[in-house]
């Protein structure tokens, strides 16, 4: 019998995940509910950040590695269950993220010309479920509440010279809009004061070094009386450069960028449509009215339940001792269950800090198997297939994905690296034009995969599977069942 393991999610965790699950010598099979794999990386990073997005060339070379096979366009939760899922595997992994917005809960949000920033990165991405977002870009201001990377995120984008983004593989609706937009300033405003910043130097670095950003003459002075308290070097850092920023008061020839501190929202004004937003200073009851025609909230994500798991709302992450799924009352694991990424240890970190936090829930899986804890399959690998063709007649694999891959970077033409599909309907299509593997093919590569643990056990490594250990360790377990 082959170990199998699911992954569900193929963003950045669920690749290193499946990387690591691979080299511990497991199949995997990786689930995605689009029919494109990639997670944030595709729909999350802003296009200008390419080279961010390269790290897709590592998960290209994981998912050609023998063993892995991708499910994408199947939803785990609604075309399959889990329970279905763990009797066709060892163990099954997700790797979901953090999907739902923190919602700002103040009067007024929901109106027209109100939005979330990762909704706005989700459209400008070309993310199918937010194509038709209505992104109004007739005002002249702009304001993000919350100032994280990804606050900053979206207003590079909405100051950037669209012809510099049309050689990224930006949404082509959104090149459009940004094209007729009207926005001269996008203010980014922040609760706490300046040394609270919630963006990261790095980020701080390039949003400054390509963007004219500024600050008012009260918030300059916020930054000064921060200077003189703060003794954390990289917070330092960070006042330094927003110290030299220049003063809102100067006249700007191009769209900029307003670095906002001590506003608290208290309300979002307009009647049928945002006219702007009202914030109260914070610590005080003064208020402040800023005029803007749309408003986005960008105060964090939020994980979902995943059914059939656990969930502490609270946190909103699935509970778990090292990526071990655990059952919230008794801390007892939950078998068979794992977590990584965000909705692991919520909404926090780059892509490559998913690798290390993967690297600790397979370690703990492994370990698990080893120790005789994960039941073996009810069925075949060759009877996953079927079984899943059956659910999702849909389902994409490794050459459906490859067709759409390849038909979107045709459509770049050269110039840009890909023109994305925003539809499911013509991601579908594309993927049926991808030839069909020949049956036999596919039933010898599964009847391989099945083979696979007797004929060639992986070597044993610090975080691998022993040969044997599993099935000593449950006759182990009888033996001492059989002496009480
Ligand atoms: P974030 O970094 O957690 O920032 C959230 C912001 O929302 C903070 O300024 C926070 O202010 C504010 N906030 C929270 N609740 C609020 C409320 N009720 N009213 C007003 N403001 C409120 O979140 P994010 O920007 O969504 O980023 C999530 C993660 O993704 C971060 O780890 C980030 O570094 C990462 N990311 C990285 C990149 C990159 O590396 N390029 C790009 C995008 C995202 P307080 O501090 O006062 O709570």
């Amino acid at each position: 019998m082959s170990l199998r393991a699911a992954v569900v999610g193929a963003g950045p965790s669920g690749f290193y995940a499946t990387d690591q699950l691979l080299q511990a010598g497991f199949a995997v099979d990786l689930y995605d509910a689009l029919p494109t794999p990639y997670g944030l990386v595709r729909a999350g990073v802003a296009p200008d950040h390419q080279s961010t997005k390269r790290v897709t060339r590592l998960f290209d070379r994981i998912a050609r590695s023998p063993g892995f096979s991708f499910y994408l366009n199947c939803e785990v939760g609604s075309d399959l269950t889990h329970d279905e899922l763990l009797e066709h595997h060892h163990a099954v992994l997700y790797a979901v993220g953090a999907p739902n917005d923190r919602r700002l809960d103040v009067d007024g949000i929901g109106l027209p010309g109100t939005s979330t920033a990762t909704e706005v990165v989700a459209w400008i991405n070309g993310h199918p479920e937010f194509a038709d977002l209505p992104v109004d870009l007739s005002g002249r201001r702009v304001v993000i509440v919350g100032n994280g990377n990804v606050a900053l995120d979206v207003a590079r984008i909405l100051t950037t010279d669209p012809d510099a983004l049309a050689r990224t593989d930006i949404a082509d609706h959104a090149l459009a809009a940004l094209r007729d937009s009207q926005v001269q300033e996008v203010v980014i405003a922040a609760r706490r004061g300046p040394a609270a910043s919630a963006f990261t130097l790095p980020e701080l670095i390039g949003l400054t070094s390509t963007r004219d950003v500024v600050l008012d003459t009260a918030d300059h002075d916020l930054v000064i009386r921060d200077l003189a308290n703060e003794t954390d070097p990289l917070t330092r850092n960070k006042l330094d450069i927003l110290a030299k920023l220049g003063e809102a008061s100067a006249p700007s020839s191009r769209p900029r960028i307003r670095l906002a501190y001590g506003l608290t929202p208290k309300r979002i004004l307009g009647e049928s449509k945002t006219t702007g937003i009202e914030f109260v200073l914070t610590g005080g009851d003064e208020s402040r009215e800023m005029s803007a025609g749309l408003v986005l909230t960008s105060i964090g994500y939020r994980g979902k339940p995943i059914r059939g798991l656990p969930f502490d709302d609270a946190a909103a992450v699935v509970p778990n001792d090292g990526g071990r799924v655990i059952d919230p009352g008794g801390s007892q694991p939950v078998r068979g269950s794992y977590v990584a990424g965000w909705i692991k240890r919520g909404p926090t970190g780059f892509i490559g800090t998913n690798k290390s936090c993967a690297a600790q829930t397979v370690h703990n899986l492994v370990a698990d198997y080893n120790d005789g804890l994960l039941a073996d399959p009810l069925h075949k690998a060759a009877a996953l297939h079927r079984f899943v063709r059956g659910r999702r007649p849909g389902v994409i694999d490794a050459a459906g994905w490859k067709a759409i891959d390849d038909a979107e970077v045709a459509r770049g033409g050269g110039l840009r690296p890909r023109d994305k599909f925003t539809s499911v309907a013509d991601m579908l299509d594309v993927a049926a034009t991808a030839p069909a593997p020949p049956v036999r093919n596919v039933v010898v590569r599964l009847l391989r995969r099945d083979r696979q643990r007797t004929t060639s056990p992986p070597e044993p490594r610090p975080s691998s599977v022993r040969p044997g250990a599993a099935e000593a360790a449950r006759a182990e377990a009888a033996r001492r069942e059989a002496l009480r």
